[in-house]
């Protein structure tokens, strides 16, 4: 759709800005101009990306908004969640955040024309202010599963929250499309901490006001969810990805989100030299850091485990008791022949579309989970927090390609005495070995996360459900900009601009 311009506000966060990226490259593709508005050192992180994006044709750039956090007293710089590691920190990154509205106003201000449409990320209800004043139809754009969403609102819708005694106690999630059982701990939704009721209330109030909702997810998978959720919520809903399904070139699969912190040819000639589905590779994210003593379990696990693996340890940057254990302990030079270790950011999805590649032990992330799915990669799941147990739900009970570690509430729920270990060295032995099985059992889970991950990519060509709903969104959002024109313009109306029909 020629001619549409769509400004796109991220969540200051890697699992929300790399899909949005995605997103600008899917309109850019369809013709529209797409603005990824971010902070600057996070436009910095994708600058690559875009520009790679730029060179192949697609209309789509990066614009810099001041990000307050110094001005509440945060480091300079600290723009990303993944850099936001001291609790006292934690809540006045939020504040800061919310502050984003004033250099957003700001940015609209300067723009010759009006955008047609902002894609704000759910967790960024100060956009909703900026959109009303300027007259810019807004987006709301969900970064977890559909799963999660709909989970969340019928235990609030329910009361369930209310009525449970603590965060242990069980229940099963209420008019639910499938049978579903958990406790607060595992269930619990965003901005669902003490402190955090006032976030919460913009979030909700943000998402009923918008003018629809994206939802990173497709209907092969996430069918049900998305359905009931949209009804629900009384809002048009498009289910648009998975987006890391969408072509990239090498370049833009290595760059994704930052660049990596180890060459991606390496890791591929790496992996070039490994059987096909023989090696596991390992990741928990951006944001979840595992306390030392678990991280030391699971690497005697993968020890025990005798399997190649390449494991991205954020940990060897930022842990100095992980530091100490890996120069003093030897593992890295018992395994060296079998194992490749990445000290910080690696490139997960040139690793994730490589064939050699097996076996992914997730934390569970939403993205993580899509990229597993999209390249027909079963699972061995290790929520840490959030949504990432639902996904563990999803993956396992309702898809059923993932096997998992037994970790079953988040470290914060643990008893202090516990050292944040829940999966020992030995389970984590157990379960590599139940996933790379080479029997017929586990050549039934391959087959299945294949034939996934066919669907997946299907979705996204032209013909797939994906591909329709992106569509149909930006003929929404061409008509609903029409609308909002045809009001300023028509200065004797005085009734607000109708809707599309939903
Ligand atoms: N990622 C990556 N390299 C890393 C860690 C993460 O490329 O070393 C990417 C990963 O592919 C995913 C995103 O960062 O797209 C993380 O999002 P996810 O929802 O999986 O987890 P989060 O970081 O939000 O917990």
């Amino acid at each position: 759709m020629a001619g549409l311009h769509f400004l796109l506000v991220p969540l200051v966060a890697q699992g929300h800005i790399i899909p949005m990226v995605d997103l600008a490259r899917l309109l850019a593709g369809r013709g529209a101009r797409a603005t990824v508005v971010t902070t600057p050192v996070n436009a910095a992180r994708n600058r690559a990306v875009v520009e790679s994006a730029r060179r192949a044709g697609l209309d789509v750039e990066l614009a810099e908004i001041a990000f307050p956090g110094p001005g509440l007293g945060l480091p300079e710089g600290m723009e990303n969640m993944d850099m936001v590691v001291e609790k006292e920190h934690f809540m006045v990154f939020f504040q800061a955040l919310w502050k984003m509205d004033a250099p957003l106003e700001e940015y609209v201000r300067s723009l010759p024309r009006r955008p047609d449409c902002l894609v704000a990320d759910s967790c960024n209800p100060w956009t909703a202010g900026v959109c009303a004043r300027h007259g810019i139809p807004r987006l709301v754009l969900h970064c977890p599963s559909a799963y999660f969403l709909l989970a969340t609102h019928n235990l609030t819708k329910h009361g369930v929250y209310d009525r449970v005694a603590d965060d242990l106690e069980t229940f099963e999630v209420p008019h639910f499309p499938v049978r579903a059982v958990g406790n607060k701990a595992t269930f619990r939704g965003f901005f669902q901490w003490p402190g955090a009721e006032g976030f919460q209330r913009d979030v909700a109030e943000a998402e009923t006001t918008a003018d629809g909702l994206l939802i990173n997810t497709f209907r092969d998978i996430e069918g049900a969810f998305v359905d009931s959720y949209a009804a629900a919520l009384g809002l048009k809903t498009w289910a648009f990805g998975p987006t890391c399904a969408s072509s990239l070139d090498a370049d833009a699969k290595a760059g994704r989100g930052n660049r990596a912190d180890i060459d991606a040819g390496h890791v591929v000639s790496w992996l070039d030299a490994r059987r096909p589905s023989s090696v596991m590779y390992i990741s928990f994210g951006s944001i979840a850091h595992l306390p030392a003593k678990q991280l030391i379990e699971l690497a005697l696990g993968l020890e025990a485990s005798k399997r190649p693996f390449v494991w991205a340890i954020k940990e060897a940057k930022s842990n100095a008791d992980v530091q100490a254990w890996l120069a003093e302990e030897g593992f890295e030079e018992r395994v060296k022949d079998r194992g490749l270790l990445v000290r910080g950011w690696a490139p997960q999805v040139t690793i994730l579309s490589h064939p050699a590649v097996g076996g992914f032990l997730t934390h569970c992330g939403w993205n993580a989970t899509l990229e597993a799915i999209a390249h027909g990669v079963p699972v061995l799941t290790w929520p840490n927090f959030a949504d990432q147990f639902s996904s563990e739900r999803l993956l396992v009970d309702v898809l059923d390609v993932g096997v998992r570690s037994g970790v079953k509430v988040p470290a914060m729920n643990l008893p202090v005495e516990a050292e944040g270990v829940q999966v020992a060295s030995g389970d984590v032995e157990k379960a590599v070995a139940e996933l790379m099985d080479e029997g017929p059992e586990g050549a039934t889970r391959r087959a299945r996360a294949k034939e996934i991950a066919a669907k997946a990519k299907a979705a996204m060509e032209e013909g797939g459900s994906s591909y329709a709903d992106l569509t149909d969104m930006i003929s929404y959002v061409a008509e609903l900009s029409r609308n909002k024109s045809h009001e300023r313009d028509d200065t004797s109306a005085k009734a607000l601009p109708s809707k599309p029909e939903l």
